[in-house]
């Protein structure tokens, strides 16, 4: 008998396993931090075996900590942390250097190159990527002509590259199986989302063999076993996403037009925008959301916000006006209003739509009223406002208004947060009682392969169980445009044109 889904979260700071019953509810959950490897400015590293063996030890402890035996798991599924790339030996399984993290800026000009040789345009029609050094492509280039002898060995079938997925896969079946999933296949710049297939032109030009790629394969479906030792039988992996993607798919975005925010460190927004990618008029990446097996793939719009709960912090560690990141909520609760002032948090520049690198942080409409609460409060609103600029892109780009936001991650348990959001957007924001939709949406992709839920009616009807809590826009439309006015004058003076 079937209880248990396993979902094996790797993300960029930890690793985590969480097992998952029939009701999509915590059995229990593991997790361990690893290393972050910083060998100059700008550069990121992880150790990708570290990161393994760390894996599979969260796999042992959540499994001993629910008391499951291998014959009560119906699969794997796996989520991961995003265009982080790994090359190793096919022979041996040995990744040749460290993987480069999605955050490093190693190939930032080499993708300005490729700006200005005009290939910006056949970048985004094949891939819905704007060339930048976030994806896995030219990174996979760098370590070729960087590490001694890797690229012959490259062209010669020798190694392997594979996203953090990819890497787990291969370790989980004993280096049986090398392959990726859609989503993550579609952050490398080498795959095309029209055809869903790695583009041999653009291999050629970043410099990556075809040689070394996975095979691509659904979100969900068996991608193999995991050898016996692992967990005394062996089980069937049923499924991988990318972090973001497989967290629109624990919301249960299924719908085109259905969107989800996560507030973390920044923002990451994806809007399901169903069989068809969207070129994107606004900024805004194109990218596949997932595909079912049998099934045409889904696709996604997506836009980030790079600093959102980072400016809390910023207020916590730097200007010490809170003690702790939840302390925000009952400090901007205390006043009505931020007295006028608005919170540019522009401190890495401004992303999604305005991209303008140059920008920095401001606090505009400082009075002798404004204190310490309404700073605060203006750090919490610009979370909103900035969210608002991405979803509003959204919204132009699919050419129809938004009329629900669901949400997740750290901030948003900050009810002050989600109630201001729903405010001035005049959009109703929904939070499921459970915000680990990035492990769910894994776990969900892997229980379908597996028949351990039968449709995404039926996940949807688990997903509800536990209820979410809904915040309805509560301000007239002339309040919400008097607010947005503010906000993107406030923008305009941090743009620094
Ligand atoms: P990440 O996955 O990016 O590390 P998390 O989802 O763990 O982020 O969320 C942590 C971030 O959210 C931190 O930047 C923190 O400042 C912010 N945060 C956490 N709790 C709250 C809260 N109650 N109110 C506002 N911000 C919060």
């Amino acid at each position: 008998m079937k209880k248990y889904i396993v979902a094996i979260d790797s993300g960029t700071t930890s690793v985590r396993c969480i097992i998952f019953d029939k009701d999509a509810r915590i059995a229990a959950l593991a997790q361990h931090e690893f290393r972050q490897i910083f060998p100059k400015a700008g550069w990121v590293e992880h150790d990708a075996d570290e990161i393994w063996r760390l894996q599979k030890l969260c796999v042992d402890e959540a499994m001993a900590n629910c008391r499951a035996t291998a014959a009560e798991i119906a699969a794997v599924g796996i989520t991961n942390q995003r265009e982080t790339c790994v090359v190793w030996d096919r022979k041996t399984g040995k990744p040749i250097c460290n993987a480069i993290v999605w955050q490093c800026r190693r190939t930032a000009r080499f993708c300005n190159s490729l700006k200005e040789k005009g290939l910006s345009s056949i970048i985004r029609e094949k891939t819905g990527l704007v060339p930048d050094a976030y994806f896995s492509g030219p990174k996979v280039a760098w370590i070729l002509d960087n590490v001694e002898g890797a690229r012959e060995r490259a062209e010669a079938g020798e190694l392997c590259f594979g996203t953090i997925d990819s890497w787990l896969i291969w370790n989980l079946t004993g280096g049986r199986v090398h392959a990726t999933d859609v989503s993550n296949a579609s952050r490398t710049m080498l795959f095309n989302i029209n055809t869903m297939a790695w583009d041999r032109e653009l291999c050629d030009i970043i410099g990556v063999p075809e040689k070394m790629l996975p095979k691509v394969m659904p979100s969900s479906a068996i991608y193999g076993e995991c050898r016996p030792s692992l967990f005394g039988a062996p089980i069937p992996i049923g499924g991988a996403a990318g972090d973001q993607q497989a967290a629109l798919f624990g919301q249960c975005c299924f719908e085109k037009g259905s969107v989800k925010n996560t507030y973390g460190t920044g923002c990451f927004m994806l809007m399901n925008t169903g069989e068809a990618p969207i070129a994107s008029e606004s900024g805004l990446v194109s990218t596949v959301a997932w595909q079912l097996e049998g099934q045409r793939p889904a696709y996604a719009l997506e836009g980030s916000v790079f600093v959102a709960g980072a400016a809390i912090q910023w207020l916590r560690d730097e200007m010490k006006l809170i003690s702790s990141a939840p302390e925000s909520e009952t400090v901007a609760k205390s006043v009505p209003d931020t007295c006028g002032c608005y919170f540019v948090p522009a401190f890495t520049g401004i992303g999604a739509p305005y991209w303008n690198q140059d920008a920095r942080g401001i606090i505009t409409g400082l009075t002798r009223g404004a204190g310490r609460a309404h700073i605060v409060r203006a750090a919490l609103e610009s979370m909103a406002y900035q969210s608002i600029d991405v979803l509003s892109a959204m919204e132009k780009d699919l050419g129809e208004s938004i009329c629900a936001l669901r949400v997740d991650g750290g901030a948003s348990a900050n009810d002050f947060l989600m109630q201001f959001q729903a405010d001035a957007s005049g959009v109703k924001v929904v939070r499921p009682a459970s915000v680990e939709s990035t492990a769910r949406g894994a776990a969900f992709l892997a229980g379908l392969a597996s028949g351990f839920w039968k449709d995404t009616a039926e996940i949807s009807l688990v997903a509800d169980k536990d209820g979410f809590k809904e915040f309805k826009p509560s301000v007239t439309k002339e309040k919400r445009e008097e607010l947005l006015a503010g906000w993107h004058k406030a923008v305009k003076k941090a743009l620094n044109d």
